[in-house]
């Protein structure tokens, strides 16, 4: 994992050709030389590794295996000029970070934490067969998190503690109000059937790409368009690539992958944000699971370590200024 917790070298960046959609594009050969990892190539993956790291790639679509862990890029390997790709989007702002997170958080910090529970009020959000709640599991989520963060010198403050409306657009202007360094919107997922289950984690989709899971008005290329929150997409990556690992973690449920969409409270939020979506309400085994004070107790565990993680690294990152010389 050495690696993982190192800094790049200062030539980080890499030479772009252009693919058939126009989009720029950086070969995995130069990608592996950068990083000094050796490619091979079983049946449908490009494998980069060495020692500290494995990059595992499906060659027929999004996701990724970084250290293990699932990661959805925003668009699959291609090949050009005979030579396998990736795009620079997904090469600098998605591998990159993950791989070297410290030469992205210089200057970041850890110390305020805002909380968000998704819903409340006249907003019910996802009810289970059996009665669940989203809005009331997710605040009950996020004052066990606070807690725990609390027990370890943070500042939290939810955006919610009660049951009652909020706007999305609010959730990250209280954010902002309380000068954050971090934001988490807290969730509980539904599908059109029973069987999807586990964990998902969300940060902002990266201009010009559609979202992990084609929503929120992302075929329109419209909304494909650079928000301001996109000047953060390496720190978001990382962000919540510490948080889904954790989870994950935590929970021994089933991880769906760090993942990207446009959604309103991460789109508009003022620092690394990421919204978690802490299992299936419309699963009979995660609503089980949901139902247990253990199994929350759990999820909480894992969103507080994902910030912890996240914090190591803001701090390797930035170390402490030595004492000032007092003659000087
Ligand atoms: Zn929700």
């Amino acid at each position: 994992m050495l690696l993982l917790f190192g800094t790049l070298p200062a030539a980080a960046l890499f030479t772009t050709r252009t693919g058939a959609r126009a989009e720029k594009l950086v070969t995995i050969r130069e990608i592996a030389s950068k990083l000094n990892l050796t490619i091979t190539q079983p049946p449908k993956k490009l494998v980069l590794q060495n020692a500290q790291t494995t990059v595992e790639l499906s060659t027929e679509g999004r996701e990724a295996r970084i250290n293990g862990q699932l990661v959805w890029l925003h668009a699959p390997p291609c090949r050009s000029w005979g030579r396998w790709c990736l795009t620079e989007t997904d090469a600098q702002k998605v591998l990159l970070p993950l791989l070297a997170p410290a030469s992205y958080l210089k200057g970041y910090g850890t110390a305020v934490v805002v909380l968000d529970p998704g819903h409340g009020g006249s907003d019910p959000g996802a009810t289970s067969p059996r009665g669940l709640v989203e809005p009331r599991i997710a605040l009950d989520l996020a004052k066990r998190v606070r807690a725990k963060l609390v027990a370890e010198g943070f500042r939290v403050f939810l955006t919610r503690d009660v049951d009652r409306f909020i706007e999305l657009e609010q959730r990250p202007r209280l954010a902002a109000a309380r000068q954050a360094d971090l934001f988490i919107s807290i969730h509980l997922n539904a599908a059109p059937n029973r069987q999807p289950s586990g964990i998902e984690t969300y940060v902002l989709t990266s201009s010009g790409y559609p979202s992990t899971s084609g929503t929120n008005g992302d075929n329109n290329p419209k909304n494909n368009l650079n928000q301001p929150a996109n000047a953060r997409d390496m720190q978001n990556n990382i962000f919540g690539y510490y948080l889904q690992q954790q989870l994950c973690a935590a929970t021994k449920a089933e991880d769906r992958g760090l993942r990207h969409a446009r959604f309103v409270v991460i789109k508009e939020a003022p620092c690394a944000a990421a919204l978690v979506e802490c299992g299936f309400l419309t699963n009979p085994n995660d609503e089980r699971k949901l139902m247990t004070d253990a199994h929350r107790d759990a999820l909480a565990t894992g969103i507080a370590k994902g910030i912890i993680a996240y914090g190591h690294a803001v701090r390797r990152a930035n170390p402490p200024a030595p004492p000032k010389n007092k003659d000087t």
